[in-house]
């Protein structure tokens, strides 16, 4: 089994060392498997809707108006009037392009096709050739799934639809093949383009997701970035909106998430350097192969894939009281864990508390604000507001 890849150079489940302590009992080499977008998609949107809002599918924004009180949101000739906007519309973002953002980055020198197809003509299963590389499997529904990339001076097509016949072409000339596309079900493009929204925040707009990073999608690792915006970002700006931030609390969603974005975008660009096709790449490669091959580089590359290399995220553990940590933090409060004299403390804050030997803070996100033997009132008020009397 394969716990993931390293630009396509596989992460053996074998070669993880089972004592590392921040792998030890992690669901990443401890039965984790595949999720599903639709189904998680599916998952999110149920519960947004238990908790009050409304989805709409059909509203295109084209436009807002913002200022120091809220923002206008347009959606055709409708203006949606809200105290904050977060642009969660994707690499292209009208959002993102219409609050002025910088978006600096790496243009693309890759253009890569994922469709499911019906083909004649033999291929190889997949091959690394001197113009890309490509892989294929038959889909469980029939037809083939392929995967096809080029290494590309710049990007010849953007909105148009993908073709048989411009898919076809890539094949042809990255397997050297003549194979015949002779159906095309499902077709998309995309490319390795690296960009980061130099700020997050612009007064009351705010980006997350693709809205605010775009990177080679090796490694699977964009829509947990996106997902780990949106956790870090939720709880701060319900607590502005309610008036229980702390000074500052909304503004260090940029000094947590921009760094991690950042991080994730040299890792996948790395993997594109190692994919290119000249000699020296190929060397090195061959390098980073024969490391992967030992336990040392397998455990180092699956903790950062995982996220837990250098995370602050709590570990979901039996509380001792019946409980379990992940099933209290549900209602989205802060939970302290401690002496029985930090009661008041965690009262006067609105935080859940856990007597427990091992004392921990851990704000609404999961991220472990303080932990030790020390006072954790400087944490608690650096985190929350003692506006719950
Ligand atoms: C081939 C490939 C494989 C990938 N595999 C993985 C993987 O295994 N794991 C992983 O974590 N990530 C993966 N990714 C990355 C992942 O798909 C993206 O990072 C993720 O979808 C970004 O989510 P998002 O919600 O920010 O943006 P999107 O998924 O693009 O969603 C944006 C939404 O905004 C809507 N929208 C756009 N414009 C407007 C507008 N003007 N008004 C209103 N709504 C608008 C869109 O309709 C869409 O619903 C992969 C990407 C690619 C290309």
């Amino acid at each position: 089994m394969n716990l993931g890849h390293f630009s396509l150079i596989f992460a053996k489940a074998t070669l993880v060392d089972p004592d590392d302590p921040d792998l030890r009992g992690h669901r990443a080499v401890n039965g984790g498997g595949f999720v599903h977008r639709a189904e998680l998609v599916d998952v999110l949107a149920a519960k947004a809707r238990e908790l009050g809002v409304e989805i709409r599918y059909d509203a295109g924004v084209t436009g807002f108006d913002a200022d120091a009180d809220g923002v206008a949101v347009h959606v055709g000739d409708e203006r949606i009037r809200a105290g904050w906007l977060v642009g969660c519309d994707g690499a292209r973002s009208v959002v993102r392009r219409l609050v002025g953002a910088d978006f600096p980055g790496v243009d693309p020198e890759q253009l890569s096709y994922q469709a499911i197809v019906d083909i004649d003509g033999e291929l190889p299963d997949g091959d690394m050739t001197e113009t890309g590389f490509y892989m294929h499997g038959e889909m469980p529904q029939g037809g083939l799934l392929v995967g096809c990339t080029e290494f590309v001076s710049e990007l010849p097509y953007r909105d148009e639809p993908v073709t048989a016949e411009e898919l076809e072409a890539s094949l042809r000339r990255v397997s050297g093949r003549e194979v015949t596309v002779t159906a095309l079900h499902h077709g998309s493009r995309y490319s390795d383009t690296t960009r980061q929204a130099a700020e997050y925040r612009h007064g009351r707009v705010l980006l997350a997701g693709d809205a605010a990073h775009v990177h080679p999608p090796f490694g699977g690792q964009g829509m947990n970035l996106g997902i780990g915006d949106a956790v870090n970002l939720g709880w701060k700006l319900a607590a502005t909106i309610r008036g229980t931030a702390p000074d500052g609390l909304l503004d260090t969603y940029q000094e947590e998430r921009h760094p991690a974005g950042k991080w994730v975008q040299d890792w996948t660009m790395a993997q594109v350097a190692l994919l290119r096709p000249d000699p020296r790449s190929r060397a090195l490669r061959a390098v980073m192969r024969e490391m992967l091959d030992t336990v040392d580089a397998t455990t180092y590359v699956v903790k950062h894939i995982a996220g837990v290399w250098r995370s602050s995220l709590v570990r979901d553990v039996d509380l001792g009281d019946g409980s379990r940590l992940a099933e209290r933090c549900r209602d989205g409060r802060g939970l302290l864990v401690g002496d029985p004299e930090l009661v008041g403390l965690a009262t006067k804050y609105g935080l859940i508390f856990v007597e427990g030997d091992e004392p921990l803070l851990v704000r609404p996100d999961g991220v472990v604000a303080w932990a030790g033997d020390g006072d954790p009132a400087a944490a608690v008020s650096r985190w929350f507001s003692h506006s719950i009397e």
